[in-house]
């Protein structure tokens, strides 16, 4: 069996299902996280609503027990480790699902900034700055839902996907990961484990980067996976290509 994601259409920024961009949540308090590699703000992904088992959500409302948040840094790609478990340049987050709120925008940090405005030949107004700093810590376009797809018979991700698109005669890029389940290597088997407990972590979420390059996350053409050990509440989050 397997649960594969698709874009479930527009759904509210803060929205407490699981989804890909818009803002990230967190308790009252909580500051914008940041890149242990560069220091600039890390940019928010997608947030996986888990049950009280701490599987990823895969049915109606009322299982909602904690949110998973994944981030990553994109001041730096290809030089920031964001590809790699616990380097500091990415970053998973279990968080209650009760009491969250949206984590405001970080302040946009002085020379670095102005310098990349001043090269845009797009950016000649004010008015746009704001826009192009916020576009740096969250994904562009519309929040989307990721909505599960139950494939009863499928064995893994990838005859999943095949399957799927066979089915809806929808593009297989338009598949967004899945929940649950054995991750679908590109590379060799990188399950992390926990640091708490020792054990190999469990997938909560495999992503692809979507098939809009404008709104796409960056995971060089790759998937991601992200982990968690339920028990001590530990994640971890990581890529491949
Ligand atoms: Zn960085
Ligand atoms: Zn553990």
């Amino acid at each position: 069996m397997t649960t594969l994601i698709t874009e479930g259409g527009p759904v509210a920024a803060d929205a407490t299902v699981t989804r890909i961009g818009g803002v990230p949540l967190a308790p009252p308090g909580t500051a914008w996280p940041s890149c242990a590699d560069c220091g600039g703000p890390l940019q928010f992904l997608a947030q996986i609503v888990l049950d009280g088992s701490g599987a990823a959500v895969t049915g109606g409302p009322g299982q909602q027990d904690r949110v998973l948040a994944l981030f990553a840094c994109q001041n730096r790609p290809g030089v920031c480790q964001d590809w790699e478990a616990r380097s500091g340049a990415n970053l998973a987050l279990i968080l209650p699902a009760l009491g969250l709120a949206p984590i405001p925008l970080p302040v946009p940090a002085g020379p670095d900034q102005e310098e990349d405005d001043l090269d845009d030949p797009d950016e000649f107004e004010d008015e746009d700055e704001e826009d192009e700093d916020e576009d740096e810590v969250l994904l562009l376009g519309a929040t989307r839902a990721a909505e599960p797809q139950l494939l009863p018979d499928a064995p893994d991700f990838d005859s999943a996907r095949a399957a799927w698109a066979t089915r809806t005669g929808r593009p297989r890029n338009h598949v967004l990961g899945q929940l649950n389940g054995t991750p679908a290597w590109l590379q060799y088997d990188q399950t992390p484990n926990c640091v708490s407990c020792a054990e190999p972590m469990r997938l909560a979420v495999q992503l692809q980067e979507g098939p809009d390059p404008l709104t796409a996350m960056n995971f060089g053409s790759g998937r991601a996976y992200a982990f968690i050990c339920s028990p001590c509440s530990d994640a971890a989050f990581l890529w491949q290509c």
